[in-house]
This record gives structure tokens, C-alpha cells and sequence, in this order.
């Protein structure tokens, strides 16, 4: 009975220990992220902990836990740490519909959608006075009023990075200077590249046969390398899907290196889809809606056409079929081709929300006619947890994302963004906001405690809950900005 004692001891006291090392992790990462509030309450909670552990040694130490009544307040406490284990821990009903992916969320007829209606590619492309300007609000008077309005008050992102002061100053040099990048690689060859001839076939006399040359790859071996080589230049997420033509658009409307015999081209879906997602700085986003947020993001855009890119020329090498998609260039909707490929779920935001970073990512893709092998639409929890947290509408500063529930929008099932007011307000302070991805719980750093936490919301539904509530404690319901790096200070 005495050696069971001394183990039922043991085990609370090392229980009480990884509580509290869990709870000094959480204060340290709070103290790292600069978050003051959630370090306040941190603190609080780690000295709460070890006060309890400091309490059970000493109780151990002078032996009450071997008395019946020290003993029995032992076995309340195994009581109470194994419901609340099988409470917050246990996996819960999955949510089949997250597991079918983009699947999941059609309730009805779906048309695809055609680039030239979408609020860049009116506001951007095209040119008052063009034949295409003609063509288009002839088609679409909706638009034309509120357009031209929008027009007069700067285009599409108003004066840049006016938030900061009338001349944005240098970070939005900096962002200009990163912008040039996906300008550059969208040139007709960079993304629909042809193979680059290998002069070391040209020594052997090989080259008529190098210019049809197909590999001959399995589906299994092609997805290894296509997936490592999207990894190696630079990705941190890579998934790939079966194209639905769904999320393919129907025509090109935006329009660079006036390339204009592309606008109102129809666009034919191929088979697959390469999706990968960059980790966007967390410092950069917490800055958000200041200028550091469109720097982070135009640097992962930049990042991404140089992916894009280079992985379209790898699958043209190959002898196969491949359209980058990036900033500057796209054919398809980034989001339900990442849902399908399995990165992550679609948040109330209407972005992309991974177990990894959270919304904090910017996508790109590769489409390919190169036979692969598909993965599965993931369940981590999103679907349920945005309908209980609802931060980022709360937040959102111009009311473009709903606090009510999801609807059916062009036939499929999810919470509807405004993207009309979103890009205005864009245009008003002159950054891509990016306030709703700044106060996401999922967008916090990846420190061991919030990993933790996103791997409990990923299994469990009261887990989800209780961390809704938590975050709004620690980090406040309407989180400020935290500080941006100091080579990116704005005022
Ligand atoms: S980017 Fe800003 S304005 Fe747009 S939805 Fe997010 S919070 Fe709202
Ligand atoms: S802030 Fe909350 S509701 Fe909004 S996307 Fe993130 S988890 Fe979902």
C-alpha cells in the first residue's frame, strides 16, 4: 500500500509540474510576442499554478497525502484532472462536411466566376476611355456608378499607405519595392513556361527528341518531387487536389504587361492543382492595419510568383503542362483549391485558416496537366470554433464580415465578405488592412502552448469553447496592434 501511495504521489507531483512549466511557457511566449495584456494574465495563472505545486510538495513533504483525508483529496484531484482530460482532450464528432472539402459546402447550382467582375480586375485593369471599359460596363452597369466613384478617390488602394502619414514613407518604398517581382514574372513565358532546352542533350544530338520529351513518372514519384521542390524554393506548405472547374475562372480579367488579348479569354480547367501557402511574419501582421502589414504582405506575393514560377518551369521541363498562379497572374480561386488540397479550412474571414499559421499565409498554385496523387480536405475544428469566436467581424472596421450565420451564396455554404466595402476601406487607409488576420486566435505565434491549444480545437468541441473565452481574456476582444519590428517603425 505504501509503494502505491508513494506512485499516486509521484504522479500528481509530475502532473503539477508539466502544468506549470505548460503555464511558464505561456507567460514567456506572451512576454516574446509582445502581447502585455495576455503576459499580465500569463503571469497571474503561472504563479496560480506553481503556488499550487509548491503547495503539494510541502503537503507531500510533511505527509498528509499518506493520511486518509490527504489521500482522498488526492483521488478528488485525479477525479477532477481525468474528466476535465476526457472534456477538453477526448476527439469529438468530425465534421463531414470539412472532411469533403469545397464538396461540403455546395447546396445548390454553382456558376463560375468570371475574373473581369472581380473588384481588382475593374478597379486595376481597366482604363476609362478603353474598348474594354466599353465592353464591360455595357455588360455590367451595376458597377459603373460605384466605380467611378472609387476612381476619383485614388483606385485601389487610395494613396498608399496614408494610414502612416500623406507620403506612407519607407516601408511603402519597401513594399514597391517587392511589388516589381510578380509584375515581372507574369510575362506570358514566365507563367505558361515551355521547357528550358538542356544543352547537354543538344552535345549528344538529342534535342529534336528533348523538345517532345515527356518523364515518365508515377503519379507517386511525381508528387514526391513536385511537393519537395515546391518546399525547397521556399514554400512552408504544400498540398495538391484534383481541380473542380468550379473554383476555375470562367474568363481572364486582370490584366498586366499589357497583355490585353488575355482579357475576356476563356479559361479551360486543367487536372491538377499544386497548392502551397508562405507563413506570413507574425510581428509584420501584428502591426496590421499599419504599412508593416502591406510590406509582409506584397513580400509574400513576391515570394510566391518566385515558386509559382520556378515550379511551373520544373513541371514544363518535365514535359508537362503548367500555369502559375500568383499576385500577379491567376486563373483559379487560391482558397477553395488550398481547402481541397487540404492546407485548411475556410474561416468566417473568407480566407484560408491552417492548423500551421493560422490565416497568416499568403497562397499561390500551379496548375498541371502531370499526373498526381491527390490529398485529403482536412477537419481541424475551423467550421465550429468561427462560430462561436466571431472576432474578426467584430473587429473588422468596416463590417464586411458577418456576425450571423453561414449562407448560401452562389450555391455553396459559407460566411459571405463583403468585398466591396473591405476594398474600399482598403482604399481609404492605403494597406491591405489585414486587422481580421492580426486578432484570429489562429493567427498567434506558434510557440509550444499555442500549438497545443490548436491541436485541442482541432479534436475537441468543448475545447473549443473554453479557448474562445480564453483568448477574449488574454488578448482582449478587440485586440490593439502589437509593436512592428523596429526597421519597419512608422510614426
Ligand atoms: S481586411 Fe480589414 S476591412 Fe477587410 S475584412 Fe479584414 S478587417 Fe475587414
Ligand atoms: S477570428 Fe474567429 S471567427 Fe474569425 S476567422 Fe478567426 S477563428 Fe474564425
Amino acid at each position: 500500500m505504501e509503494m502505491i501511495i508513494s506512485v499516486v504521489i509521484f504522479i500528481a507531483g509530475v502532473a503539477l509540474a508539466i502544468q506549470a512549466f505548460i503555464g511558464l511557457s505561456f507567460f514567456i511566449s506572451s512576454v516574446w510576442e509582445k502581447e502585455r495584456r495576455a503576459a499580465f494574465f500569463a503571469g497571474l495563472q503561472f504563479a496560480g499554478m506553481l503556488a499550487v505545486l509548491l503547495v503539494f510538495l510541502w503537503l507531500a513533504r510533511a505527509g498528509f497525502f499518506r493520511t486518509a483525508a490527504g489521500f482522498g483529496l488526492l483521488i478528488a484531484g485525479y477525479v477532477v484532472a481525468v474528466v476535465a482530460a476526457i472534456l477538453l482532450v477526448r476527439r469529438t464528432k468530425p465534421n463531414p462536411s470539412a472532411l469533403r472539402g469545397t464538396e461540403g459546402l455546395i447546396r445548390g447550382e454553382v456558376n463560375r466566376f468570371d475574373e473581369r467582375e472581380q473588384v481588382f480586375a475593374r478597379n486595376r485593369t481597366i482604363r476609362p476611355g478603353s474598348k474594354e471599359y466599353e465592353i464591360f460596363y455595357r455588360e455590367h452597369p451595376q458597377y459603373e456608378a460605384y466605380d467611378k466613384q472609387r476612381r476619383k478617390k485614388g483606385g485601389p488602394l487610395g494613396s498608399i499607405g496614408a494610414i502612416d502619414g500623406k507620403k506612407g514613407g519607407p516601408n511603402v518604398e519597401a513594399t514597391l519595392a517587392c511589388n516589381f517581382v510578380p509584375q515581372a514574372f507574369s510575362t506570358p513565358d514566365k507563367v505558361k513556361p515551355k521547357p528550358i532546352f538542356n544543352p547537354m542533350y543538344q552535345s549528344k544530338g538529342e534535342e529534336s527528341e528533348l523538345k517532345v520529351r515527356r518523364y515518365d513518372l508515377s503519379p507517386e514519384e511525381a508528387t514526391q518531387r513536385v511537393k519537395g521542390f515546391t518546399l525547397s524554393v521556399g514554400a512552408d506548405l504544400v498540398g495538391i487536389t484534383e481541380i473542380n472547374p468550379l473554383w476555375v475562372y470562367s474568363h481572364k480579367g486582370e490584366i498586366f504587361n499589357e497583355n490585353w488579348e488575355d482579357w475576356g479569354k476563356e479559361i479551360v480547367p486543367d487536372k491538377y492543382a499544386i497548392v502551397f501557402a508562405e507563413e506570413m511574419d507574425f510581428r509584420m501582421v501584428g502591426a496590421a492595419p499599419h504599412t508593416p502589414t502591406v510590406f509582409e504582405s506584397m513580400r509574400n506575393y513576391s515570394k510566391g510568383a518566385f515558386i509559382a514560377t520556378q515550379l511551373a518551369s520544373f513541371i514544363a521541363n518535365l514535359g508537362y503542362r503548367a500555369t502559375a498562379n500568383h499576385l500577379r497572374h491567376y486563373e483559379a480561386l487560391m482558397v477553395p483549391l488550398a481547402v481541397d488540397a487540404g492546407l485548411g479550412e475556410l474561416g468566417r474571414l473568407g480566407y484560408l485558416i491552417t492548423k500551421e499559421f493560422g490565416p497568416r499565409v499568403r497562397l499561390g498554385a500551379v496548375t498541371t496537366d502531370l499526373p498526381l496523387v491527390p490529398d485529403k480536405p482536412v477537419d481541424i475544428g475551423v467550421g465550429h470554433f468561427c462560430k462561436i469566436c466571431k472576432k474578426c467581424a467584430t473587429c473588422c472596421p468596416s463590417k464586411s464580415i458577418p456576425l450571423g450565420e453561414q449562407e448560401v451564396v452562389n450555391g455553396t455554404l459559407r460566411w459571405k465578405l463583403n468585398e466591396e466595402t473591405c476594398f474600399d476601406y482598403w482604399g481609404k487607409i492605403g494597406t491591405d488592412c489585414n486587422i481580421c488576420m492580426r486578432v484570429c486566435p489562429y493567427s498567434h505565434a506558434r510557440t509550444l502552448p499555442h500549438k497545443l491549444i490548436v491541436e485541442l480545437i482541432a479534436r475537441n468541441a468543448n475545447a473549443r469553447r473554453i479557448f474562445s473565452f480564453m483568448d477574449d481574456i488574454f488578448y482582449g476582444r478587440k485586440p490593439k496592434p502589437r509593436p512592428a519590428p523596429e526597421w519597419t517603425k512608422f510614426k
